[in-house]
């Protein structure tokens, strides 16, 4: 689509808020655009699911309309949508609207509503949560404002969401939505990139990483600190404090008095968080692990208890009749040993789906019938939300999953609020690094494991499949042993036994 001569797109708010809100980016696509990482398969997927997705609606819906007009004439294209609305034809495929002040939106569809003759703007996405998406919100209020000039009246909105839902949507109003379009084409228009600070869950899945994250790691930049959040790093940048050692000469009631931006307002840092910091960058700077408080184990775990499981998780975040479906439930039984990894992959649509979340409670159910009430040790709280939500998608057997729900242990706060660690952040990757453990592949993570389980579910032999859910389940595999080198890490820390006081405990 050819759209040089319009002044917006409902599109362009995407850079701004995804993967996550920065600014910087904004500036980065529109002037460098060339230090982007390659991240076609994750767009190619994207596009395709969405197609997808908008193919099963409009099948349901048919017949409908679309303008007729010559390719990249999108002037002709909004004559045609207005001779169709004119005629009042149902159902209108990809309408084009262009405001006076040339801003333009092309919708999936325009549904003319018979109870109050007007039409309705509905637009086909692949997210589920879709309030937590701003840019979806401001691309439906761009929609809004520029079907209005040709309509005559505020049309209302709708949403067809990745599970197949339609919903009534409440966009951004037209004052907001113009006041993010212009300071989007400020931005844009700055001679140099703002000052951002980097964040490790901010700038992980995003395709600068690379120019950002790493060069900021390098500097010992302050933004790459745990517990300096992006309003205090702000107030830090703003006093001249950039790096770790320029923190550390800062004293603890000086860091605490400092007034960072807090919604609307400005608030302390506080002595808590201060003292956070301070022992984080006591860490990061001795390359030191410090156990500020003793971290504690499962209920009635001592170190050395077994058996114990290890559980994780993978979720495809796009599935075309699920919305978001867990494709494979891992656990790994520990007696005396590791053995081997039980790995549940669930089957295609909604009935593979079942199956895999009833296979997985079978298996948990045998587990709890030989051992009894142990522990499921997972990382973050991304297990027990998504044993909560197939619970209420598919029930529960024999109450094996609210059994669960009793005995899954989330290492991640066990950690995080009693040790500082030298390391950027408190994810799984980085602290299973911290404690030596290796993998044997060199690409993995969440997006990796989205994007090849879509090549597995695409691939073109059974061969070929087989070659890449083998790759998909070392991934899981070594998620599970990971967690197990961090849990027995963490055993060792409980065992020396750091009650009371702070210990350091220097890193071999
Ligand atoms: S890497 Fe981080 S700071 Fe850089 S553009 Fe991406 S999100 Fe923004």
């Amino acid at each position: 689509m050819n759209n040089t001569k319009y002044v917006f797109t409902g599109s362009e708010f995407h850079p701004l808020y995804q993967p996550s809100l920065c600014f910087k980016r904004v500036w980065l696509a529109e002037n460098q655009p060339e230090l982007a990482a390659d991240d076609s398969a994750f767009q190619d997927l994207v596009l395709r699911r969405g197609k997808a997705i908008e193919a099963r609606h409009l099948e349901e819906l048919a017949p409908y309309h679309k303008p007729v007009y010559p390719e990249d004439d999108l002037a002709a294209g909004a004559e045609a949508t207005r001779a169709l609305i004119k005629c009042q034809a149902p159902i209108i495929y990809q309408p084009i609207f262009i405001s006076p002040a040339g801003f333009l939106g092309i919708p999936d569809l325009l549904i003319f509503d018979t109870d109050s003759e007007k039409y309705i703007v509905r637009d086909v996405k692949l997210a589920t949560n879709i309030y937590e998406h701003p840019e979806i919100s401001l691309q439906m209020g761009l929609y809004q404002m520029v079907a209005s000039h040709t309509l005559g009246y505020k049309p209302q909105l709708e949403l067809v969401t990745g599970d197949g839902q339609i919903q009534a949507f409440q966009a951004a109003d037209g004052e907001q939505t113009l006041a993010e379009i212009d300071s989007i084409l400020q931005l844009r228009k700055q001679t140099q990139a703002p000052l951002e600070p980097v964040g490790w869950s901010k700038c992980g899945p995003c395709v600068f990483k690379n120019v950002c994250w790493d060069t900021a790691l390098e500097k010992q930049d302050i933004a790459t600190v745990p517990y300096v959040d992006q309003g205090i790093c702000r107030a830090l940048y703003g006093l001249g404090i950039v790096n770790y050692t320029q923190l550390s000469t800062l004293g603890e009631n000086a860091l605490a008095d400092i007034k960072r931006p807090w919604g609307k307002q400005m608030r302390r840092v506080g002595l808590a968080a201060a003292r956070k910091i301070k022992l984080q960058i006591k860490a990061l700077l001795s390359n030191e692990q410090i156990v500020a408080t003793p971290p504690s184990l499962p209920p009635g775990y001592q170190p050395g208890t077994r058996p114990v499981v290890m559980f994780d998780i993978e979720n495809d975040v796009f599935d075309l009749d699920l919305g978001v479906k867990v494709y494979l439930w891992g656990c790994l039984l520990v007696e005396d040993t590791p053995t081997s990894p039980q790995l549940i992959v669930a089957g295609e649509g909604i009935d593979g789906d079942k199956q895999g979340w009833h296979d997985f409670l079978s298996y948990v159910n045998d587990i709890f019938h030989c051992y009894g009430d142990i522990p499921f040790v997972h990382y973050s709280p991304h297990e027990r939300t998504w044993i909560k939500n197939y619970i209420k998608r598919y029930g529960d057997v024999k109450d094996t999953a609210n059994r669960l729900l009793d005995n899954l242990w989330d290492m991640y706060p066990a950690i995080e609020k009693n040790l500082f660690l030298p390391i950027p952040s408190y994810g799984l990757k980085f602290v299973e690094e911290l404690v030596g453990f290796q993998r044997s592949q060199e690409e993995f993570g969440g997006l990796w494991s989205i994007i090849t389980y879509d090549q597995y579910i695409n691939a073109a032999s059974k061969k070929e499949a087989d070659t890449i859910l083998k790759e998909i389940l070392t991934y899981n595999s070594e998620d599970l042993l990971a967690t197990l080198a961090v849990y027995e890490w963490l055993e060792n820390i409980v065992s020396a036994g750091a009650v009371g006081r702070l210990s350091i405990h220097v890193h071999s």
